[in-house]
């Protein structure tokens, strides 16, 4: 508000400067289209979210008894790419923060390599929201549980691109029979009944994975190249 404030004194100083005293129009006109939108878009996600958050809270599941925190979200409400990871490991179940720890730094790595970072221009969350005991690999049972409040965040977030860390999220998302080797740096629209519009989505490689086989550095590099070059292409 004091910005607007401020704007609108300058404004009406400008035309004084001209001799100009009085000013009237039948309808008002908004002056700051931009600076208010942006505010109001992310008020509205924000209080969607708000709402996702508490409702998950509230589910009657096994994970939650066993985890610290529960791992909603990171990075820009009103991205145009959203990150979809598996789970919330050790150290971002001490903090409720996804990708916090050694993946979450490797994940910074890879995004920052194509110009992007959670701070500008990315949001990032998980399958799922609690940690799996000693970081095990989710139940198929456990993956369906929690795929209607995940396809309710990503039509929250509306991105224009999704990006699928691993065959976890990209298996549960794409309904994929063969996973990720084979489905890496493809691009597919995904679409759920929530969504007015379908989704350019990728699989890349997940950072964990690349911390134990760094030989398959490589094809993620050429992976998050194409991302690029989508971003590029779509003008976001
Ligand atoms: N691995 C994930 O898939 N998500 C996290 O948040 C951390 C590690």
């Amino acid at each position: 508000m004091p910005n607007i404030r401020k704007y609108s004194l300058s404004i009406i100083n400008y035309y004084k400067s001209f001799g100009i005293e009085s000013h009237i129009q039948n309808t008002p006109r908004i002056r700051f289209k931009n600076e208010l939108n942006t505010k109001i878009i992310k008020d509205s996600i924000n209080d969607k979210l708000v709402k996702l958050r508490e409702k998950i809270a509230n589910l009657d599941n096994k994970l939650k008894l066993e985890a610290k925190n529960l791992v909603f979200y990171d990075g820009k409400l009103d991205s145009n790419i959203m990150i979809i990871g598996e789970a919330p490991g050790y150290e971002e179940d001490k903090i409720g923060k996804p990708f916090v720890g050694a993946a979450g730094k490797k994940l910074d790595e890879m995004i920052n390599a194509i110009g992007l970072d959670r701070k500008h221009n990315v949001y990032i969350t998980n399958i799922l929201p609690w940690r799996p005991p000693n970081n095990r690999t989710p139940s198929d049972e456990e993956v369906e549980f929690f795929l209607p409040y995940v396809e309710e965040h990503i039509s929250i977030i509306n991105p224009e691109i999704l990006l699928l860390f691993g065959n976890v999220a990209s298996k549960a998302l794409l309904n994929l029979r063969e996973g990720i080797t084979k489905n890496h740096g493809v691009w597919f629209k995904y679409k759920n009944p929530h969504l007015k519009k379908e989704i350019f989505t990728t699989c890349i490689f997940h950072p964990s994975y690349l911390l134990r086989s760094p030989n398959k550095k490589k094809i993620a590099w050429e992976d998050l190249k194409k991302v690029k070059e989508k971003i590029t292409d779509l003008n976001i």
